[in-house]
């Protein structure tokens, strides 16, 4: 018998070792130039990532949650307006839209891909609601013609958290086009996975890239003079030079992630529990171009704890995205919606389980995945 084989949920090491070389070059061209607040380096990683999506404008800021606080500031939302958001989302989603005095309206989702209803979006519009943040969960784009047919209609904004869905796309326009302006993120397990906190804001305004700019520092302009408060929502050069070195690489990243989902839904299917409804698998929307920064399966009749220590017992990584949904979030209680049933999200709640889909899995670990998953006491 070999050694057991190991498969954590991501695999940073085996991502970022091939391009250590062009990583210290990088480090050692901003140490020289001593510049370590905004600068060359952000420029031209802005540059490179607003050409990768299409945008007139990138902004890199200092986290995927700042880029999301900063787009509501750049926006000019405040106290009293209201945004609409889904509850089933990372908590940041919702939390700038509290931190600026606003009120986050929670909205259910849909059961096939996890994104927002917007049909629950449009009953809870008021005079009061300013703007919209459809999320692109676990990869996959949510229904962006639907989104901007009730912003037109109803005079909002809208902003797209497209935190985990760098690259991915929506009848062939990648998220970060679509919105008025969007945030993404490049937490080590995004799909820009990078080395430390890091975010961007994308928009075609150049209205709103000139206002965001001048709000990422301070609100100062010029410098020292104030007619805005802004914040320090600044990317550093270091890490805009690291990104720089993978920013190449995420056409092939998301290639090999595309693979791996394919590999598990096409062995997955046949499984009893899967034809028979047990355990559910992710689907790809029709005319989304999927990115799969999770694959996310659902696991009925209670027993998605059951998977999840079976699946640890066998030496591979999984997670629960999400156990509590916002609008059940104490923090929240405040709000109006706190607490009211939005069934299709605390159903996901319960059953969701993420299991690992990074590019660099291995033939030998995806086979260990799906052998473990078809063993699993369904
Ligand atoms: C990761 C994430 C964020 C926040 O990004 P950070 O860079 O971690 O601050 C926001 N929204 C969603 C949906 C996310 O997944």
């Amino acid at each position: 018998m070999g050694e057991p084989v190991k498969v954590p949920l991501v695999g940073l090491n085996e991502q970022n070792k091939p391009l250590a070389v062009e990583l210290r070059d990088a480090f050692e061209r901003v140490l020289d130039s001593s510049q370590f607040i905004l600068g060359p380096e952000v420029i031209e990683f802005e540059s490179l990532a607003a050409e990768s999506i299409g945008a007139r404008h990138a902004i890199g800021t200092s986290s995927g949650t700042d880029a999301l606080l900063l787009s509501l500031m750049t926006l000019g939302i405040g106290p009293g307006d209201e945004v609409l958001c889904p509850s089933f989302t990372f908590f940041a989603t919702a939390g700038a839209i509290a931190r600026i005095g606003a009120i986050p309206v929670f909205v259910d989702s849909i059961d096939t891909d996890f994104n927002i209803d917007l049909d629950d979006a449009e009953r809870r519009i008021t005079g009061k609601t300013k703007a919209i943040i459809p999320v692109h969960l676990f990869g996959q784009a949510a229904d962006m013609n639907g989104v901007q047919r009730l912003a037109k209609a109803h005079g909002l904004a809208v902003l797209e958290d497209a935190a985990q869905s760098m690259g991915a796309t929506f009848d062939g326009q990648q998220v970060g086009t679509m919105g008025d302006l969007s945030a993404f993120s490049f937490f080590p397990s995004k799909n820009l996975g990078g080395f430390g906190d890091g975010g961007m804001i994308t928009t075609d305004h150049d209205d709103l890239a000139k206002r965001a700019r001048i709000l990422r520092v301070h609100g100062g302009a010029p410098q020292y003079y104030h007619k805005a408060i802004g914040g320090n929502f600044r990317m550093d050069p270091l890490h805009a030079a690291l990104l720089g070195v993978k920013l190449g690489h995420l056409p092939g990243y998301l290639a090999r992630r595309r693979a791996n989902a394919e590999q598990y839904l096409e062995r997955l299917a046949k499984f009893n529990h899967v034809v028979e409804g047990r355990l559910m698998l992710p689907t790809e929307i029709e005319n989304s171009g999927h990115t799969w920064n999770q694959f996310t399966l659902r696991v009925a009749n209670g027993k998605r704890d059951t998977l999840q220590e079976h699946l640890a017992t066998n030496n591979i990584g999984s997670a629960i995205y999400y156990p509590v949904p916002l609008h059940q979030q104490e923090c929240f209680a405040h709000l109006p919606n706190f607490g009211e049933s939005l069934p299709v999200c605390e159903k996901m709640a319960e059953e969701v389980l993420s299991i690992p889909v990074y590019p660099e899995l291995t033939e030998e670990q995806i086979c260990h995945v799906v052998d473990t998953l078809a063993n699993a006491p369904l």
